[in-house]
């Protein structure tokens, strides 16, 4: 994975930020260029706030696999998102994909709730009407991780939660192939899309599940091989 560094651990999984998270800083320092020290400032630490849900979202999907005795290697924070490596998740059980894969999202779900509560609690508005509205921000950023993810663009969240669901009907091949298909279908509109609104991360997350993707389909086509040559 790289030159990365290691903030810290929880829950007995070590956590890492991969050295690309650099772009992340320098990207909000770029849209940022124009305002003051302050917004450059607000931005920072809207950044931080934003990586902590994405973790939590990480931690999610580490937890439930823990749940089924399934370990988790480390997360890695880049800056197009987190990646919980998980060890030895089995193809006999869709169902504990699912569950995986659904914890994330559920993360951010419960988060964005969590600010929903608060702004009611303290009679707030839910649009962020200046930019240190933390709560509010918090609140749009988290539903968008939610929904972001599942988008069915196999490898993300969505594209494994369609995956496991085929493979409760089709041979894990057959599913794994149909959903990265589609997610590099969904990869190509990210990266049309990106370039379409001059917004470069989209373009950056559509490349990346383009070849996550395509790594996938022929990591099974290479382990159906190998089961074909060695039928024991
Ligand atoms: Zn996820």
């Amino acid at each position: 994975m790289g030159w990365r560094l290691k903030i810290g651990q929880a829950a007995g999984i070590d956590v890492f930020v991969h050295w690309t998270f650099l772009f992340a800083p320098l990207y909000v320092i770029y849209k940022s260029w124009q305002g003051s020290w302050a917004v450059m400032g607000i931005m920072m630490v809207l950044l931080v706030c934003f990586f902590a849900c994405v973790l939590l979202h990480e931690f999610g999907h580490a937890l439930a696999a823990k749940f089924f005795g399934i370990q988790t290697r480390d997360i890695i924070i880049t800056p197009i998102g987190g990646l919980a490596r998980l060890q030895g998740i089995s193809q006999q059980h869709p169902l504990q994909e699912l569950v995986i894969s659904l914890a994330g999202p559920a993360v951010n779900l419960l988060l964005a709730f969590a600010f929903v509560a608060y702004l009611l609690l303290t009679s707030r508005d839910f649009v962020p009407d200046q930019i240190d509205a933390f709560p509010q921000i918090l609140l749009w950023a988290n539903m968008a991780l939610c929904v972001f993810n599942l988008v069915p663009a196999f490898p993300m969240d969505g594209g494994r939660i369609l995956r496991s669901l085929l493979a409760l009907f089709l041979p894990y091949t057959a599913a794994t192939s149909f959903a990265a298909n589609l997610g590099r279908i969904f990869a190509i509109l990210f990266v049309a899309f990106g370039i379409y609104v001059r917004e470069f991360p989209f373009v950056l997350i559509g490349s990346f599940v383009f070849f996550a993707a395509t790594a996938e389909m022929q990591f099974m086509r290479d382990l159906t091989i190998t089961n074909v040559t060695k039928p024991d």
